[in-house]
């Protein structure tokens, strides 16, 4: 209340603006007495008023969220509020599934939907398997698709037969990442998960809020090994331009990353429901960001609401403090306030960039 109560003096000096509240966690157990989503901050510091992207933005991480044609058109209008110009809609389909997709999305607003493509997982030991992916490719970037996405191998494998896992280094795949490089197109990959969720989930886990996603003792290679082998991938196809979604998975460690960015300049990474690890660490995020800035994509990986696109705005934009992020953890966090030629480069211009890759 007293958020909110502050926040509407912050609005009486700038821009008249409705302030959108946080969302704290909700799932967090029953019998866990620290409950972060209940416990209310009594910090009282200046709360900015946002409400659209300062730049308009390219949300290049989204999913076929909405059911029906009235929901899509809810959607289109609320991306126009918030100012996102254009979603990237990573559909993992491919075939008449994709081409139903692109229909409800592209088809119905064109320039506001961009489509991306799966592969088929049928035959996948049978000799003509490369042949097929990579006329699968073709057929779906005939069909609309600027790219493939999301394409994840968390330890489980890239595709699963019964028991059988085929990583993503698996060779198999080699012809669709080459196919990927000939026609100029990216490839969006999930690779692994935090490191904290292939290690026991108990109460020295700081991600075990989120052990639903837990990979411990389900029989992975485990996260460094998965890292690997996506690293094989990127060094075995450098004309193939990728975007490792989520940054690598890897956010709890921005040194890291960026010693990825170094090694494979074909590898682009997004923060796509991620945003929780910087708001943690806002001063080594901002710095990433400035010294990476090209090489930086925006994006939510969530369904679509004012209040969690605002939280992007409050946390790429602002200098706000102790605000529940998007996709909270039980912390909450600090905004990276970042300038405006970072902004523009990483709502807009390197999505551009990608997609201008296609000829
Ligand atoms: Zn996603």
């Amino acid at each position: 209340m007293r958020l909110v109560l502050l926040a509407a003096l912050v609005v009486a000096g700038s821009a008249r603006a409705q302030d959108v509240p946080d969302k704290p966690p909700e799932d967090v157990p029953a019998d866990n007495r620290f409950d972060p989503g209940r416990m209310q901050s009594s910090l009282v510091v200046p709360r900015t008023a946002v409400a659209r992207f300062r730049f308009p933005a390219i949300d290049v991480h989204s999913h076929d969220y909405v059911e029906t044609p009235a929901a899509v058109a809810e959607w289109v209008k609320l991306q126009e509020r918030v100012g996102v110009a254009r979603t990237f809609v990573l559909t993992g389909e491919t075939g008449g599934a994709f081409q139903a997709l692109v229909a409800k999305y592209a088809g119905a607003y064109p320039g506001r939907f961009v489509m991306f493509s799966g592969f088929t997982t049928e035959g996948i030991d049978a000799p003509d398997y490369g042949e097929r992916l990579r006329a699968g490719l073709r057929a779906d970037v005939a069909a609309g698709a600027h790219g493939m996405g999301e394409l994840s191998d968390k330890g489980l494998g890239l595709v699963r037969v019964g028991d059988k896992a085929y990583f993503i280094d698996d060779p198999r795949f080699d012809p669709l990442w080459d196919e990927a490089g000939k026609l100029h197109v990216p490839v969006f990959v999930h690779v692994a998960e935090p490191a904290a969720f292939y290690e026991p989930p108990d109460e020295k886990n700081d991600l075990r809020r989120s052990a639903n996603w837990s990979l411990y003792g389900k029989g992975t290679p485990g996260f460094q090994a998965m890292l690997e082998k996506f690293e094989r991938v990127l060094s075995k196809h450098p004309g193939t331009q990728f975007v490792a979604v989520h940054s690598f998975n890897l956010t709890n460690d921005l040194g890291a990353i960026a010693a990825l960015l170094r090694r494979h300049p074909n590898v682009d990474v997004d923060f796509a429901a991620r945003m929780w690890e910087l708001a943690r660490q806002p001063f080594t995020a901002r710095k990433f960001f400035l010294e990476h800035a090209d090489r930086i994509l925006f994006g939510t990986d969530n369904d679509p609401a004012p209040a969690m696109y605002l939280a992007h705005v409050r946390q790429m934009e602002t200098q706000d403090e102790w605000f529940w992020p998007a996709d909270a953890e039980w912390w909450r966090g600090y905004g990276l306030g970042l300038p405006d030629g970072v902004l523009k480069k990483v709502y807009r211009e390197n999505a551009l960039k990608l997609l201008a890759r296609r000829r």
